[in-house]
């Protein structure tokens, strides 16, 4: 049995449910895959679409958090909201922290100046079934932005560490992360740790080089940590994308991360002129099509 939301562009998901139907490349035009080289989440739906108790970090550029898609299934923090401007009301060491934490700019605006992470909140848990755009792996759940990357996408170990530890302190189980490319950090590394041990699961991008992780050390997603998945990406025929990163050791699972449909930021700052140069080409709001490892990790944190 197979249970199908009604958003509209559901079927542009090939990496949720591929029946060989057209969809959208990054490049444009459409291309067509392979029929179940997917995740089988209408099977997995027909079991189980509500996971509105678990709170999934997003560590990345931000969400967007007032998105149609994603307004509804982001992580509150109900003191905050009902508090006090410029103030910690729930004592949690963060003052206005009412969606996640920016530890880039250290405010409580986790907002999205790029579009990277509010693609793969998208990904992760899009609001399902409510006729509208998208529908992510889980249909109901709680995403807390957590911001470190800045609007070209770079950003500081120390503040991932933050992002990490405020992550874990809130009551997020499952912590998203599509970056890496830094050196090796001890310091990291234990944090990922710590997390392990108290119970939060790191889902890491694998990396876009194409190259063997087992040689060519790639971090956070290499650390030797139990509770690390690694993840490189596939495409619509079932195969690992040519640009990604893997390893037998170093890398646990494929899951789909080329040409995938997501949620988008609904506003332009100025950053996104440099975005659009940076990425070569241009964008539309609400949804859009982007690649990489960085889209397979968060099919693996939703489900
Ligand atoms: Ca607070
Ligand atoms: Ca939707």
């Amino acid at each position: 049995a197979l249970s199908i939301p009604i958003d509209i562009h559901f079927n542009k998901l090939w990496g949720l449910h591929n029946t060989g139907q057209d969809y959208p490349l990054v490049e444009g035009g459409i291309g067509y895959g392979t029929s179940d080289a997917d995740i089988d989440a209408p099977e997995a739906w027909e079991i189980h679409t509500d996971a509105s108790s678990i709170t999934i970090a997003v560590i990345d550029t931000g969400v967007n958090y007032g998105h149609p898609d994603l307004a509804a299934n982001m992580w509150i923090n109900q003191a905050e909201l009902i508090g006090d401007p410029n103030s910690d009301d729930d004592e949690n060491g963060y003052k206005d922290d009412i969606y996640g934490y920016d530890f880039l700019n250290e405010d409580g605006d986790p907002n999205d100046d790029n579009l990277h992470g509010t693609h793969c909140a998208g990904t992760i848990g899009a609001v399902g079934n409510n006729g509208i755009g998208i529908s992510g792996v889980c249909w109901s759940v709680k995403i807390m932005a957590l911001k470190f990357l800045d609007a070209s996408g770079s950003g500081y170990t120390n503040d991932a560490i933050e992002c990490i530890n405020y992550a874990v302190d809130n009551g997020a189980k499952i912590l998203s992360n599509s970056w890496g490319g830094g050196g090796y950090s001890q310091s990291l590394k234990n944090t990922i740790e710590v997390a392990g041990i108290k119970g939060a699961l790191f889902i890491a991008a694998a990396g876009n080089d194409g190259v063997n992780n087992d040689w060519e050390h790639h971090y956070p997603s290499g650390y030797d940590c139990d509770n690390i998945i690694s993840v490189l990406s596939t495409n619509s025929d079932d195969d690992k994308s040519s640009w990604s990163n893997y390893g037998a050791n170093s890398v646990d699972i494929g899951a789909p991360g080329e040409d995938i449909f997501s949620t988008f930021p609904t506003y332009r700052t100025p950053a996104f002129i440099d975005l659009e140069s940076l990425y070569g080409r241009t964008f539309s709001t609400s949804y859009e099509t982007i690649g990489g490892t960085s889209m397979a990790a968060p099919h693996v944190a939703g489900a």
